[in-house]
């Protein structure tokens, strides 16, 4: 065990505290080497982020990365914090009430935006400095209602309330499914009417 904290970042000595007398940083890292020790191909990472301040969050991303490439691991993580999936992900897939929207290499989705809802969410985030103007407005998708009952779900499209680009008739009667789009590259979109324009310089 003394070789895995040290494999990440920590000193043997805390091996012998309780976990009320570590950081949250230190807990975190705490958690990843026991995920080691089965040495794992493969780690699901669930808000590995969450109640950690900015800083140490930056420390567990770089630890990861490394960890992603000494040890060849693939990772996968499940956040809320599109800024951080955003920097440290190859691919990236966006959620909507418990379905795969879209997915594909992390660039073309963060720069196409196909999905409605991953405009929202994209737009939602503070521009970058001196991004601050109308294109940067023109992104934006502001949503309005609540996500759908999951125990009964709709029987089109499960945005369909909160879709500013729905189509009655069409979305709200037949789900769409994931499908390859025009930019290519394995990026998947479930919708009826993608965007087929996205911002014209990347972020
Ligand atoms: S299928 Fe229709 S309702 Fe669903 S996200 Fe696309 S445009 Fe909106």
């Amino acid at each position: 065990m003394g070789e895995l904290v040290a494999r990440v970042g920590l000193g043997a000595e805390l091996l012998w505290r309780y976990p009320h007398e570590l950081s949250g940083g230190q807990r975190q890292r705490i958690a990843i080497a026991r995920a080691l020790a089965v040495r794992p191909e493969f780690l699901v990472l669930d808000e590995p982020l969450s109640a950690l301040d900015v800083s140490v969050q930056a420390q567990i991303l770089n630890l990861l990365d490394d960890l992603q490439e000494d040890l060849g691991l693939t990772l996968l993580f499940v956040t809320h914090d599109l800024r951080a999936a955003r920097y440290t992900s190859h691919r990236l897939g966006v959620m909507y009430a418990g379905r795969l929207v879209e997915v594909g290499p992390t660039r073309l989705v963060a720069l196409r935006r196909l999905h409605p809802y991953t405009r929202a969410l994209f737009g939602a985030l503070p521009p970058p400095p001196g991004q601050s103007g109308p294109e940067s407005r023109r992104l934006q998708v502001v949503l309005d209602g609540e996500p759908p009952s999951l125990l009964e779900p709709p029987r089109g499209c499960a945005f369909f309330a909160r879709c500013p680009e729905s189509e009655p008739g069409r979305c709200d009667l037949e789900a769409p499914e994931l499908r390859e789009t025009h930019t290519g590259d394995k990026h998947r979109v479930a919708c009826w009417r993608p965007h087929v324009e996205g911002p014209a310089n990347e972020e």
